[in-house]
């Protein structure tokens, strides 16, 4: 059940990446990530044209968002992934990453609230549920490993006990691909 939306209660701020492309993000549901590196180091590695990476928001340890590309246009996260049976998950969930390693130390309190806080506003809007939520190891298995099971399972609670349950989880394949599809697979980040 969500409850009134609180203030904002951590800073965001926006550095817009060039590696993003203008094609209309269709913005059903979201994928976390992990970037390994820290904040200052990714956001750096996201404004760089030569990476073609990019996430579209970016969480530091204390919660202060980076918000890199616009909800509205695609970024190049996920790379080859498939997601409710569609392939491409670029074109179609947002991409969220924590700064750090998940491995190497759990999220912090401040990381999780502020992806709620992130959410909160989307979940209304786009009419997600806890379904539409995944992370970059369950759409590239065996290819990507972020995040670690016990973090996801602390995140997916969180979220879970804040908003609910939420549309139900079979919804996407559902929904035809779009002729981007078709297009190579951009690089990726963690
Ligand atoms: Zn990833």
């Amino acid at each position: 059940m969500s409850s009134p939306a609180p203030p904002m209660a951590f800073r965001e701020f926006e550095r817009l990446s060039p590696n993003r492309d203008a094609a209309a993000h269709e913005r059903l549901g979201a994928l976390f990530h992990h970037s390994e590196l820290g904040f200052a180091e990714t956001v750096a590695r996201m404004l760089d044209p030569e990476s073609r990476v990019s996430y579209h928001c970016l969480i530091d340890l204390d919660g202060t968002r980076c918000a890199l590309v616009p909800d509205a246009q695609v970024a190049w996260h996920a790379g080859v992934s498939r997601f409710l049976g569609r392939d491409r998950c670029n074109d179609f969930l947002l991409g969220v990453a924590f700064a750090g390693d998940t491995y190497r130390a759990p999220l912090s309190v401040q990381q999780i609230a502020s992806a709620l806080e992130w959410l909160e506003p989307r979940w209304a809007q786009f009419g997600w549920g806890i379904g539409r939520i995944a992370d970059h190891r369950q759409v590239s298995p065996g290819r990507k490993r972020d995040l670690n099971p016990a973090e996801w399972d602390g995140l997916i609670g969180a979220i879970a006990a804040h908003f609910g349950r939420g549309a139900p989880r079979d919804r996407v394949s559902g929904l035809k691909s779009s002729p981007r599809s078709r297009r190579k697979n951009h690089p990726q980040f963690p």
